[in-house]
């Protein structure tokens, strides 16, 4: 995932967490909230970025074909989401722990689920994008109108950080 479309996801998921309420950080407006497993205290700047360790968690792993969808993924923070990943995620479907989580945070997701807040400018959900695919068909959930992206998108997939975070400046 870019940089840039996890920004997007981060903030999409927070402004869809009911335990994410607005509030400032360092003159910057904020969404505060709580990580899907501890309840750690994240912070997401209303630009996505993450302000604390927030990581994306998917909740049916991608090994197991988890999607990218606002339903199968959650804020984590970083150690929770890693430590999902190394005890849990390369289990057999079928094993009962990581069908006990995987119910769990389901439905702890379902709780919390709220409509994104009026105040925040949301821009558009980044839709789904496989991991590795190397050309994206334009069906990446991009609206049609925003056809001036598709230069930033495109050096973005392209530049391995260094030539994409030039540009950004
Ligand atoms: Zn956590």
């Amino acid at each position: 995932m870019s940089a840039g479309r996890t920004r997007r996801v981060l903030l999409w998921l927070a402004a869809t967490d009911a335990t994410f309420t607005r509030g400032r950080l360092q003159g910057r407006e904020v969404l505060v909230g709580k990580c899907i497993h501890c309840n750690r205290r994240q912070t997401i700047a209303c630009d996505g970025e993450p302000l604390s360790r927030a990581t994306i968690e998917h909740i049916i792993p991608r090994n197991h074909g988890g999607r990218d969808t606002v339903d199968n993924l959650a804020i984590a923070c970083a150690a929770c989401n890693i430590g999902k990943g190394h005890r849990l995620d390369l289990r057999a479907f079928s094993d009962p722990t990581l069908q006990r989580v995987i119910a769990t945070l389901q439905e702890r997701r379902r709780e919390r689920r709220r409509e994104p807040p009026e105040w925040l400018d949301l821009p558009p959900w980044p839709g789904e994008q496989e991991e590795g695919e190397s050309e994206a068909t334009g069906d990446v959930g991009e609206p049609a109108s925003t056809g001036a992206q598709t230069a930033t998108s495109r050096s973005g997939r392209r530049g391995r950080g260094r030539g994409a975070r030039k540009k950004d400046r």
